[in-house]
């Protein structure tokens, strides 16, 4: 184990700002805290509890040109493609935004080989800090993932009662890296900050899959998904939502094709040609959501399209939350709630923590 002290911390951190590598980090507080390219270690807030935004537009861009064309004279036509992606050290993700991106990697590579979003994942290093503390719509462990797992982390850094930093190399990315700072590690390692928050499991999910496989049609979908306007907030904030679409804009001088992020969550999500939508209410586009997450992902994937961050639930202006939701169906599952096809028990959500 190596040990990094806070002041060697801001020096590294400085160097590849002054080297021209684009390092982003968490910004900001409550509602307004994002990642964004910083301009010094001292603009980093590493006590937010959660940026509002997740990092996976440094991955997954919420709008981008893939290519853009111009009409030339004599009928021809010149292709301009994209700029390739700068490197980029990405650097303060907690754990669980990290263990996103192994998730999303299976999407983007599997049958076809997303490049856009493989060239960013080949370059860009994720440094995580472990987490000290987690709020009450933080629901990690409760889908296999812990405060401190290094999924998806090139280096993870751990704070010690002194102030100083554990540092574990985890990826060939963070070797490299680590060994070019070499000189600012110390062998050794120092206690660490005692965990702060729940870390009980609050459903079982090998209950959740099952069930979702065998109640599509059950009346608590409807019940449950009243209040959600269909905003789609939850779906551009979440970590491991990906869906996006592509449209082509141009005129008689050219055009570009872009691509966009998109939200199942939408009315106009699924509409057809003909104005025939097989989601043609908020309640089965909620229920969409939760069954990609938690049955159809797994199916693939075999394992659950959500990492447990809470994002989803703390900034839904309607107060829905996925915790409840799943802890619903556990209970539902496990016989705690009475259920028959066609009666709706009346006490189907908890209440959100935050009303
Ligand atoms: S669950 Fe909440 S955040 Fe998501 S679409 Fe519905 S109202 Fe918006
Ligand atoms: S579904 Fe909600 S809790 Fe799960 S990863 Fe997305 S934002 Fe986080």
């Amino acid at each position: 184990m190596m040990l990094l002290t806070k002041d060697n911390l801001r020096t590294l951190i400085n160097d590849l700002i002054k080297k021209g590598r684009p390092v982003i980090g968490p910004m900001g507080e409550g509602k307004d805290s994002c990642y964004k390219p910083i301009g010094s270690f001292d603009e980093i807030n590493l006590v937010v509890p959660f940026p509002t935004k997740s990092s996976k537009e440094f991955f997954l861009a919420d709008s981008e040109h893939i290519l853009s064309y111009t009409f030339e004279e004599g009928n021809k036509v010149s292709v301009k493609e994209p700029p390739e992606p700068k490197e980029m050290v990405l650097f303060g993700l907690r754990p669980c935004e990290a263990a996103s991106y192994p998730i999303m990697d299976k999407v983007f590579g599997w049958d076809y080989k997303d490049e856009f979003y493989l060239k960013r994942r080949e370059k860009n290093i994720i440094i995580t800090v472990a987490c000290e503390s987690a709020d009450e719509f933080c629901f990690c462990t409760s889908v296999n993932i812990s405060p401190k797992t290094t999924e998806g982390s090139d280096i993870q850094l751990t704070k010690t009662t002194a102030g100083n930093y554990n540092v574990n190399v985890i990826t060939p990315k963070g070797r490299s890296l680590a060994s070019e700072y070499e000189k600012l590690l110390t062998t050794g390692n120092e206690d660490i900050v005692d965990f702060n928050g729940p870390k009980q499991k609050q459903f079982d999910i090998s209950r959740i899959k099952p069930w979702l496989a065998q109640n599509f049609e059950h009346p608590m979908w409807h019940k449950i998904a009243l209040p959600c306007i269909g905003c789609g907030v939850c779906t551009y904030l979440c970590p491991t939502c990906h869906c996006f679409d592509i449209t082509d804009e141009g005129n008689l001088k050219g055009g570009s094709r872009c691509k966009n992020w998109d939200a199942c969550q939408f009315a106009m999500f699924t509409v057809h040609a003909s104005g025939h939508n097989p989601r043609d209410t908020q309640s089965k586009r909620f229920r969409q959501r939760v069954q990609h997450k938690f049955n159809y992902y797994p199916d693939k994937f075999e394992r659950t399209l959500c990492v447990g961050c809470g994002r989803c639930i703390r900034h839904c202006p309607a107060d829905m939350s996925l915790l409840n939701t799943l802890i619903t169906i556990d209970k539902l599952a496990n016989n705690e709630i009475p259920s028959t096809k066609h009666q709706t028990p009346n006490n189907l959500q908890a209440p959100n923590p935050k009303t």
